[in-house]
Parts: C-alpha cells; structure tokens; sequence
C-alpha cells in the first residue's frame, strides 16, 4: 500500500479522496496505537497523512472535526468550560487484605437472593492512577471530553483529548467494522501516562533545565489540563477506558462485562488486564488480586490497586449505594507501599549546583519491607502547598527502587505542636546567604567556594558520565576535600601523592591505581571534560553537540550565546547558561588550569571526509536500538557522509533514524511530519548497497 494518487482534480474527487484518507488514517492509527499492530511502515503513513493535512489546507471544507489532523493540536484556551456529568462520578470503598474482601463478598450474599447469589460474577480491573474523564460520542463522532472535576461537573478539555493518540476521534475505530455507532455513548476512562514515557521525558526535561514531574499522574494531569492543545499533543498520553455510563441505540447490554466487550468491539480502548470470576471461583478471584499485587511493579503503567465489581448491571442497581460509595464495588489497596509515620525533622542538603533540597527525617517505619528513615520533599513550595509541618503524621510512599517520598501531612492528626518549617536563609554548610532565583522551584547556595558544593561537584566530575576516574568516588571527594586537598576541580590533577600516601587505608598499590585513573583522564575527550564541569543544563548529551561545533574549550568560552544558539539541538536557555558559566573569571582560569596541567581542552577538528558527501546538508537524530550500529557508530557514520546530527526532533530534522523500542522521538516526529527511517534505509541513502 501507499500513497499513489495524484492531486485530485477537483473538489468532488478531492472530497471522495479525503474520505478515502481519514478512513486509511484511523485505521492504521487504530492498528498501530489501540492494537500495538501495525500493518504499514512510518513512512507510508506519513505519506497518507500528510496528503490528508495538504488536501484539508487545499479545500477547508473538507476539515471535518473527527478528522484525524486534529490529533496535532494547536487549539488554545483561555479557559475550561465547565460541564456537568450525567451521572455523579463514583467513590469506592476501600479493602486493604484479603479478609476485607472476603467480608465485602458476605455482605454481597446476605443482600442478594438465592438465586442471584447462583448468578453473582464479579469484574476485576487495575485502579489506574492518571486522570479520571468523561468521554461523549455522538453517532460515533467523539463531541466532547471532560476531566472528573468535583464529580458533578468537569473540565471540558476536549481540544486536549483529541490530541491523544489511542482515543478514536470515531467510532468504530476499524471502519470495516459491521457495528453501527450507538447515537449516544458515554464512556468513564482513565488518562495516563506509561511509565518509561514517564522517565524519558522528564530525563529529558531535566537536561534542557525544564521543571520535571513528580509521578506519572501529575504528569498526566498536568499534560490534559493545558490551555494550549499543541503542548497536550506532544505528551506521550494514553487511556483506557473502563466504564459505559450511557448507552443509546446500541445493544442491550445486561452486564459490565458485556458492555466492556462491546467498548473493545468500537475500537475503545479496553485493558487486555480485566478479568472475569464467577461466585464460585471467588478463591481464584482472590489469588488473582494477590498475585497482581505483586506483579503490579511490573506494569508499563502505575495502579494504585485493583477494582472489583459486580458484573450484573441490575443487580449493581438493585444493591445500589451506601452514602457515596456503591455497595457492588471496592477498591482493593495493596499494603506496605504507604505508611504513616512522624515527621521529626525537615534538613536541607546541598547539590553540586548549589541547589538546597529540603529532606524528610522520619520515625524509622517499615515500608514494603524496607525500613525507611527519610524521604524527599522535593522543594521549599511542595511542603508549602501541602501544609507539611515539622510534628506532623505523614503519609510516605516508597515504590519500586525510587526514593521515598512524603507524600502528604495528616492534619486531622495534629496536637498543636506541631511546626511550620521555613527554609533557611543560610546554606547550613558555609553560612552564605541562599538564594532562590525568580520563576524557579529551587533554592541555592551560590557560594562558589561552598565545600559540600565541591565535594558534590568532584563526585560528579570523576563520574561515569563525566571524566570516568575508576576507584575515586563520594567517598575519596569528601576526604580530599576536607583535607585541604583540592579547592577547585583542576586540583584533582595536582593532588599531592605523597601525602595521600599517608592517609589511613590508602596503601601504595591502591594510590598508584588511583593516580594512574587520574592520569588516564587527561585523554579524555573534550566533551567528556565539558561534561564533568556541571554548566547546568548541559549533559552528556548538549556537551556532545556543542563539541561538535566547538573543537576547543577555549574556544567555547569566547563564543557568543547567539553563536550557540545556531547549533541544531541547542536552545537560548541552555546558551545563556554557558555564556553565564564562562562570564566567571574562576571559571575561566579554571580552563586555562586544566591546558596547563596537560588535561585535553582541545581536540583536531574531525578530517573532513573524503569523497562523496551523500548526507550532505541533511539533519538526522537516532533514536531507539539499531540492528548492528551503537548509537555513536550511527553517528559517526553519518557525518563520515557529510550529515549532521543532533540531539532531539524538531522543525529543523530531515529524518529520524528510528530502531527498536523508540519511544517519544518517534511520536514527535509523527507530530512534525519528519521522515522516520530504519538503519537499512540510512546506509541506502548514504549510497550503501
Ligand atoms: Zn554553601
């Protein structure tokens, strides 16, 4: 398949050939987003789509709001309009272990008759923790979108669920469907944001100096409910959804099961995770909440437990609510991930930017079998905004790997002596005045010569990423620090051997291993060592670019922020902060410091290649894992051939190189209309057979 037609002649066949297109479009966006299956390459469906987007510009009439174009955003509020749900949005109760469960199913048997008890089937779904909405569709055409709000009334943030990619703007989804749409559909979902999607933007948020979020369902959140739809579409969202709340001219539909089925039969998309159990499996049941406790870790996507339902809709009527909560379903919260404890203290620890993070001291508590004693607090605002105070009972969360974290006060709990914390107005290292610059999150120490910024500034600088000194660590940074031995980071190539000699458990061998890492940095090349100096905003991966450009570190420090700025991949922020880093004498002479000591500050620009130059003028970035090359092979490769390449898709990119597992790169590219190819096609075009 592909796109063959030409332009067609006139409005009649450009009409039937923009049916034609919004057809193939939904279809293979429905393969690829709703099935994971796709039946066409990247390419091929640029092609479709971007001949639908050329054809709607050409002919205006032919936009229609179901269009598919209209996934790319672009629609900006002032505002949300409010609109109210047709039906109040559900509390649930809550079980926390398997004898609640048990009680609630007791319960169900004293209310329910004989013969329904021998009826009785339950819905077992993941509670997924994004963001609650209301989605209308009216004769299949998806009309309007609402966040929860208060239950009663939303937000109408339709404008920024069409931006979401595995919500059909149309329904069915599959137009070779037999199912005619029902006149009306209402839908309950969740919007979410996948865990990996989740990392990989806020990694990338934090090189480029961006504010990063807590949790996928912040993030989410904070995705669905902006004013411009252009920034939704470029957030990696999804839903699923879970719940018919209306259904009108379509199948009677006697169970929750069956009306989850017929969601799945229009193209909705439905979590392959639910399932069914009669009554008499309930121990089935049982083990199958166990086991997806904990399995629920594993999941590309967070919960925050699992839902169970009674499958009958008459029966769910008949049983009907106590106050707010249904008596047909609960949420089953799985336990050790939270914990409630005393909040003794609130200190602060200093970064190697400078930035003062404030850090729980808890009363040590067991959590999923660990036992924790402090968590973050992220910024002087998050214990603001939550009303945390020093005495408080706090709610702690500690999931997977990552650091505990508080996530809120129980006030209800207070005595009354409890305290409020301020952060304080001197770094509690060096004493200098700290200062929290306007418009960020973050306080700082910005004492050049704070000794906990040094020492962070060291670890960071013989780090991996950085200059890679094998065997020097936090460990050999805070001793040498605190023995006089170093005052800037160029020290670390004058240390005095000899003296370290000295030191308690540095034994000869272990010295001369530690000077021979130290000396095999010096080779280290020059992005490496850009790197290592911890200019905020430039990673491994800006400071690569930038030497790309700049075959010298003395160099650098004359360039001018608009000459960076020309650089593909490097934005006004990221080349004020470097022009700010090298405007510092210090900084300066600490360059010349490093030349001096014979550290690489300047390396031969690459020969020009020879021959031919097929890549020439073309920007390409590689995202994903190639079949044969490594990421630095893919690049090298294509600037032997006169290519350039940069660090992230935008206007500018000619192609994407795209291998296995790629991930947002590859939609941003969809967004943009940039070419997406494979490492075949690269060495096809490179003139490789
Ligand atoms: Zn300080």
């Amino acid at each position: 398949m592909g796109s063959t037609a030409s332009t067609p002649a006139g409005p009649v066949e450009a009409a039937q050939r923009a049916e034609q297109l919004r057809a193939l479009v939904r279809y293979h966006q429905h393969r690829y987003y709703a099935l994971d299956d796709p039946e066409i390459g990247d390419q091929e469906f640029d092609a479709l789509f971007n001949e639908l987007r050329a054809l709607e510009a050409t002919y205006p009439d032919l936009h229609t709001p179901d269009s598919p174009t209209q996934r790319v955003g672009g629609y900006v509020a002032d505002r949300f309009e409010k609109t109210r749900h047709p039906a109040p949005m559900l509390s649930l109760a809550n079980a926390f272990s398997p004898e609640d469960l048990r009680a609630w199913r007791d319960r169900l048997h004293r209310l329910l008759s004989e013969e329904e008890r021998g009826r009785l089937a339950y819905v077992v779904e993941p509670k997924f923790d994004g963001l609650t909405v209301v989605l209308h569709y009216a004769d299949g055409i998806f009309t309007l979108g609402a966040t929860r709000g208060d239950g009663e009334n939303g937000e109408t943030i339709t404008a920024n669920l069409r931006t979401v990619r595995s919500l059909p703007l149309h329904l069915p989804a599959d137009q070779r469907s037999p199912l005619a749409p029902p006149a009306r559909l209402v839908v309950r979902g969740e919007a979410y944001v996948d865990k990996a999607d989740f990392e990989r933007f806020n990694a990338r948020q934090a090189e480029a100096g961006e504010r990063a979020y807590a949790n996928p369902r912040n993030f989410a959140a904070g995705s669905l409910r902006q004013l411009d739809s252009g920034i939704t579409a470029g957030r990696p969202l999804k839903i699923w959804v879970y719940q018919a709340l209306i259904v009108e001219g379509g199948p009677a539909l006697p169970s929750h099961w069956e009306s989850l089925a017929y969601l799945r039969d229009l193209g909705l998309p439905v979590c392959p995770d639910i399932r069914r159990f009669t009554d008499d499996d309930f121990d089935a049941l049982a083990a199958y909440v166990d086991a997806f406790g904990r399995r629920r870790h594993e999941l590309p996507y967070e919960v925050d437990g699992i839902v169970i339902k009674v499958d009958s809709l008459g029966m769910q009527a008949e049983l009907g609510f106590t106050g707010k909560d249904p008596r047909w379903a609960l949420a089953y919260k799985y336990a050790g991930e939270e914990a409630v404890t005393t909040l003794l203290d609130i200190v602060v620890n200093v970064g190697r930017t400078g930035a003062v993070t404030p850090n729980a001291v808890l009363e040590p508590v067991q959590v999923s079998g660990v036992v924790v004693k402090s968590a973050t607090l992220h910024n002087e605002d998050y214990i603001r905004d939550l009303d945390i105070r020093i005495g408080d009972k706090v709610v702690i969360k500690r999931a997977g790997e990552v650091i505990p974290k508080v996530l809120r006060p129980l006030p209800e709990l207070r005595t009354g002596e409890e305290r409020e914390w301020t952060m304080p107005e001197t770094c509690p290292v060096c004493g200098a005045a700290l200062v929290r610059p306007p418009g960020e999150a973050a306080t700082y120490c910005v004492n050049n010569a704070c000794p906990e910024q040094l020492v962070r500034a060291v670890e960071y600088f013989v780090g991996r990423e950085a200059m890679d000194i094998a065997g020097f660590g936090i460990k050999q940074a805070e001793l040498f620090v605190a023995q006089g031995y170093i005052h800037d980071l160029a020290d670390i190539y004058e240390l005095p051997w000899d003296d370290i000699r000295a030191l308690e458990g540095y034994g000869d061998k272990r010295v001369d291993n530690l000077r021979a890492g130290v000396e095999a940095s010096k080779e280290r090349p020059i992005h490496r060592l850009l790197t290592a100096l911890g200019i905020r905003f430039v990673g491994a991966v800006v400071a690569e670019l930038i030497t790309q450009h700049y075959h010298s570190l003395l160099d650098l420090m004359a360039a001018t922020p608009e000459a960076l700025n020309e650089i593909e991949g490097i934005g006004p922020k990221i080349a004020e902060s470097v022009r700010e880093y090298f405007s510092v004498d210090s900084n300066r002479a600490l360059i010349e410091k490093f030349a001096r000591l014979d550290v690489r500050v300047a390396e031969e620009a690459p020969a020009a290649p020879v021959g031919a130059q097929p890549l020439a003028g073309f920007t390409f970035v590689v995202t994903g894992t190639l079949p044969t090359f490594s990421r630095d092979e893919a690049h090298d490769f294509i600037k032997a051939h006169g290519g350039k390449v940069a660090g992230s898709v935008s206007g500018k990119t000619s192609y994407l190189v795209a291998g296995e597992s790629a991930g947002s790169k590859l939609d941003k590219a969809r967004q943009l209309g940039v070419p997406v190819i494979d490492e075949a096609e690269l060495r096809a075009l490179a003139g490789e057979a």
